[in-house]
């Protein structure tokens, strides 16, 4: 039987109603698709007509949209009068949904708006389903979701596993476990937690720096030092069979000398996957990214010890803002904060 999450008892006891009514409710609209309450015939009948005004739309409202070329970072409605960000990204092997697992961010990694002001909260399975819910709703159900929004999902493993449970053992929107990436500063045990619990995701490992204590300048609140994360990534691997992806954002002058380069191939394994990021501007952080030589000369290091380099253009960027951004300015806007 599937446990009931904390998002679900929230709802009933909002509503004032045994906690299976939070289950059934939520079944309706995650597992079935239905968001009309008068189709949900198991919840009683004078419910029913008061649920939009009890918890207002039971498909998360998109109450803001910043278009790019091929994403469209929207800004979706949750608990509280909150609201979070997610990004509908238009790939080549079709669409993808980019979700927030936190409320802010602990981590507080110096090039990212969302751990500029720390962590707020833990989002709930539902409103973190409810990302691809709403961009299923606006589109179509996404093929693919990337964990690389607002906050580690590690450290809110809980609501990430209820999330995946939703999406991918549900029949509304259902998601392939192969298709599920989430990005992570890793943290050893919640490594070894998502290997345990059975889910097959895969992993891309944010290491920014081949060298421990830049990293930990560039990663002030890193959860593991780098080799304990590199560990645990290797029993991932071999836990699951699945490859992990390395994640590094290029920043001029800071991590993209050839010296990091080497010791970052250092670091990998042979036949490693590197990913280069292009971080996109954040107010006041004085990061930018690195330059076309710099970046050229960093792949061939890599490439001349056997490490694959490929590289990832930074959607947010293309959708007029970095990640975290969009909910900044609405919530200041809101003085909310
Ligand atoms: S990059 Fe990720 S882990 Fe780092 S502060 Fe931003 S959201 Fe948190």
């Amino acid at each position: 039987m599937r446990r009931v999450s904390k998002g679900r008892r929230d709802v009933a006891r909002y509503l004032g109603l045994p906690s299976y009514r939070g289950d059934q409710l939520c079944e309706w609209v995650f597992d079935k698709g239905v968001t009309d309450p008068d189709a949900m015939t198991n919840l009683p009948k004078d419910l029913r007509p008061r649920l939009p005004d009890l918890l207002g739309p039971l498909s998360p409202p998109i109450l803001e949209r910043s278009a790019g070329e091929d994403a469209e970072k929207l800004l979706v409605g949750i608990a509280q009068g909150d609201a979070v960000e997610c990004v509908a990204m238009q790939r080549p092997w079709g669409l993808s949904a980019c979700v927030s697992s936190q409320l802010g961010c602990a981590v507080g990694c110096r090039f990212c708006a969302s751990g500029k002001d720390g962590l707020e909260r833990n989002l709930a399975a539902e409103e973190i389903a409810g990302q691809v819910m709403a961009i299923a709703v606006d589109r179509e159900t996404p093929g693919h979701v990337v964990f690389m929004g607002m906050g580690e999902p590690l450290l809110n493993l809980d609501g990430v596993l209820g999330a995946l449970a939703l999406l991918c053992d549900g029949h509304a929107y259902p998601i392939p476990e192969k298709n599920v990436t989430l990005s992570t500063v890793g943290w050893a045990r919640g490594i070894d937690r998502l290997a345990a619990s059975g889910r097959r995701v895969r992993l891309a490992l944010s290491v920014h720096a081949g060298d421990p204590d830049l990293r930990a300048e560039l990663i002030p609140h890193q959860p593991d030092p780098l080799p304990v994360v590199l560990e645990a990534a290797r029993r991932y691997e071999e836990a699951t069979g699945r490859r992990i992806t390395y994640e590094y954002a290029l920043l001029e002058g800071v991590n993209d000398g050839t010296d990091q380069a080497r010791a970052l191939a250092g670091l990998l394994d042979a036949g490693a996957h590197v990913n280069l990021i292009d971080v996109n501007p954040v107010e006041g952080a004085g990061f930018v990214p690195a330059s076309r030589g710099a970046r050229g000369r960093f792949e061939e290091v890599l490439a001349s010890r056997g490490v694959n380099v490929t590289a990832r253009r930074s959607v947010g960027g293309s959708a007029d803002a970095a990640c975290g951004q969009l909910r900044a300015r609405w919530v200041r806007r809101n003085g909310m904060r």
